[in-house]
């Protein structure tokens, strides 16, 4: 699944490709990835042009000369920019612009969704109201910003950490590594985890955001960033599908979290 690092990273690959191009026809081929009424998201989209592309958390967010369309690609979905025809099953929704070039959304789980919001709701809405503080953009993140919400509950921390009202963007691979380079252990109960393991969770989060986004993210399994793009990240990665702590040596656990595979060290992590 793309986190934070990914879809940045298809940000700034599509930033250089679609910005300034006018839409000037959309196919909706299968309807349930737009999370509004069809013609409402047509009537409001063609004919605009893309003047920007920004980011919240995992949100990506196409801004319009007038309005914006939101996009959120979960599991598979992946952009395709193109002249030529690469319409398969797996593509539901294709932009045509006005240069002859064509957007293509493929997404092989059809989890992925996207709708347009006008500027004055577009952050006092949702989906991006419930989107918490996006460590890479909020230039202020630090532990000041989470500390209360991390502390007043008492699930497991790595369950906290991928909740996306508190922090946005981290997700099962990235929160492995911080909890690691924390020495927190991820069943942790949050309101067991201290003052100063808060502000390392957040120095860690913000390090290793900040690096997988310089490696163009991480490909594991099926993600590629648009254009194909190779993420380096998985290169860098201490435990998330490793077998042994690069510290202590000991044999990491591999666990289930919220049916999450979560890897880490039973020794240094504590
Ligand atoms: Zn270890």
């Amino acid at each position: 699944m793309p986190e934070l690092p990914e879809v940045e990273t298809v940000r700034r690959a599509l930033l250089k490709k679609v910005v300034g191009l006018k839409i000037t026809d959309i196919k909706i081929k299968y309807e349930n990835i737009i999370n509004s009424d069809i013609d409402y998201f047509k009537r409001n989209i063609i004919n605009k042009s893309i003047i920007d592309i920004s980011r919240l958390g995992k949100f990506l967010i196409f801004n319009l000369n007038e309005g914006n369309i939101v996009s959120h690609l979960r599991m598979e979905g992946k952009y395709f920019y193109s002249n030529e025809d690469l319409d398969n099953k797996h593509v539901h929704v294709i932009f045509y612009f006005d240069n002859g070039y064509m957007l293509y959304y493929q997404d092989v789980r059809k989890f992925g969704r996207m709708e347009y919001k006008d500027s004055s709701e577009l952050y006092t809405t949702t989906p991006l109201s419930l989107v918490g503080i996006d460590p890479i953009l909020n230039k202020k993140f630090d532990y000041r910003l989470i500390y209360d919400k991390i502390v007043s509950r008492a699930v497991a921390i790595k369950t906290t950490l991928l909740d996306q009202s508190i922090i946005a963007g981290l997700g099962n691979i990235y929160v492995d590594e911080v909890l690691f380079l924390s020495k927190i252990n991820p069943h942790r109960p949050s309101n067991e985890v201290t003052f100063d393991e808060v502000k390392s969770l957040c120095d860690n989060t913000k390090d290793i955001l900040s690096l997988a986004i310089d490696h163009k993210g991480t490909t594991i399994r099926s993600y590629t960033s648009e254009l194909n793009i190779k993420g380096e990240f998985q290169n860098f990665l201490k435990v998330h599908t490793k077998e042994y702590c690069p510290i202590c040596n000991n044999k990491l656990n591999k666990d289930k979290i919220n049916g999450r595979s979560t890897y880490y060290c039973a020794n240094c992590e504590r």
